[in-house]
């Protein structure tokens, strides 16, 4: 009998993990996600394997935005840094002396997109709490990297073609 492990997206490290799916007690609006499964529960310790992957590109579809520009998020993910990704090319990025050459790391898993720090100096934080273990990312949060780089995380809207508004 596979037991399935549940876990806290917003807090992986400091809520209760669970066997059987729901919200997490400390965080009503966080749903569990599955995030092991150990084949049998009474088997010696095991590797974990891990959850099949859904799909490798994200289906959730988040923008990031910064002061007046909106950085689309790519399915498969994307660098964060003063050197790198779509912050790199913004007018001014030099200047961010918090933001780290490549500071932070989205990437795709099981559908949504996580956030995570690439050891960076200044370190980064999801609604003001640092990111120690990957964070699930979703609309509303605040990305912040260093003390003052606040990127706001928005829900991509498309037309009705499909197409990124
Ligand atoms: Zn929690």
């Amino acid at each position: 009998m596979a037991t399935v492990t549940y876990e806290c997206p917003d807090d992986p490290d400091g809520c209760l993990r669970a066997t059987s799916p729901g919200f997490c007690t400390r965080h009503p609006a966080a749903e569990l996600e599955a995030v092991r499964v150990t084949a049998f529960a009474d088997a010696p310790a095991a590797e974990p394997a891990s959850v099949p992957i859904e799909a490798s590109v994200a289906t959730a579809q988040l923008n990031l935005r910064f002061r007046d520009r909106v950085l689309p998020i790519p399915p498969s993910g994307m660098d964060i840094g003063r050197e790198c990704g779509p912050l790199a090319d913004l007018p001014g990025m030099a200047e961010l002396t918090q933001v780290s050459r490549q500071h932070a790391k989205v990437y795709p898993l099981n559908g949504h997109l996580y956030v995570k720090d690439a050891d960076s100096l200044n370190h980064t934080y999801v609604d003001g709490r640092l990111v120690e273990t990957p964070r699930r990312l979703r609309a509303g949060q605040v990305l912040r990297l260093g003390l003052d780089v606040e990127l706001h995380v928005e829900a991509a809207e498309f037309d009705e073609f499909g197409l990124p508004l």
